[in-house]
């Protein structure tokens, strides 16, 4: 199975967002009034070359947004953001470089709608586009544009197929939904960035592959279990983050956020998020 990563351009966010700074609303504060930049961070959108078809997760981002008021003007926090995206670099385009068009993908998984994860929804009229019910009800309307979100730019023609995930246990998570007949690709809650944001599973070849959007900037800060500085409710994000942790301490884990400049690196050398001491000693004579 060949799993992509296609970088929609970079996004800088204030260094209180990427690790959150004190507690409650506090948070939030240090975020909103951070006057630093991070570097410029990637915004990966993924794509799965699944024999039941093509999965694509996330969108990545948009080069609209550097048009005068494509952001709602009146929230603050899209002064928090710096966007940097070339049309080249929106998912269309990136997709035809590896031979490979957006009519033909089957499901287009959202993790969450934040802008730099929905923008590029547009390129898949054809697809079945996947979204929580919860976060698509949170993202709606005047209400969803408070909360940051940018329903005023959702396609025309959106339906999507709104889940609700199964109280079936997977691993350390309350609730899962299988993607696939083979049950190789599932979803699974990872609230906390935001509500109702999800997670991909991907189980292959012995490693499985965790396609986490916005549940940490980094891998380190999973591990460590640092949380962001826009989450508002800190106990989930706190949850998802240990959920994460157990995950990577029971099997070897393919960790990629959208926004580590290492997931690409990871994801080419299938590096797990923890080295499992008995399972590389078990492989080192079985490849010899
Ligand atoms: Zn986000």
């Amino acid at each position: 199975m060949r799993i992509h990563a296609i970088q929609t351009g970079t996004v800088s966010i204030r260094p209180n967002q990427r690790e959150g700074q004190g507690t409650g609303y506090d948070r939030l504060l240090h975020t909103l009034t951070d006057r630093g930049w991070t570097e410029p961070l990637p915004i990966y959108a993924w794509v799965i070359e699944h024999p039941e078809g093509i999965i694509v997760i996330d969108t990545g981002e948009t080069a609209r947004t550097a048009e005068p008021g494509y952001f709602t003007p009146w929230h603050p926090y899209f002064k928090q953001v710096r966007p940097r995206v070339t049309p080249e670099q929106e998912i269309g385009p990136q997709l035809h470089t590896l031979g490979l068009r957006a009519d033909d993908v089957r499901w287009v998984v959202l993790t969450h709608l934040h802008t730099d994860h929905a923008g590029g929804l547009y390129h898949f009229p054809k697809s079945e586009i996947v979204i929580s019910r919860r976060a698509y009800q949170l993202a709606a309307g005047f209400k969803g544009q408070v909360r940051g979100f940018l329903p005023q730019h959702f396609p025309t023609w959106l339906n999507p197929t709104l889940i609700d995930l199964a109280p079936r246990a997977w691993g350390p998570f309350p609730a899962s939904l299988s993607l696939t007949q083979s049950e190789d690709v599932l979803i699974v809650p990872t609230s906390g960035h935001t509500e109702a944001h999800m997670s991909v599973v991907l189980r292959e070849g012995g490693l499985t592959y965790l396609f986490a959007g916005d549940t940490s900037y980094t891998q380190q800060l999973m591990l460590d279990q640092k949380i962001d500085g826009v989450s508002l409710d800190a106990t989930s994000a706190r949850h998802t983050l240990q959920r994460i942790r157990r995950l990577a301490e029971q099997t070897p884990l393919v960790y990629l956020p959208s926004h580590d400049p290492e997931s690409v690196r990871r994801l080419e050398h299938k590096t797990p998020a923890i080295i499992h001491p008995t399972i590389q000693h078990m492989r080192v004579p079985a490849e010899v």
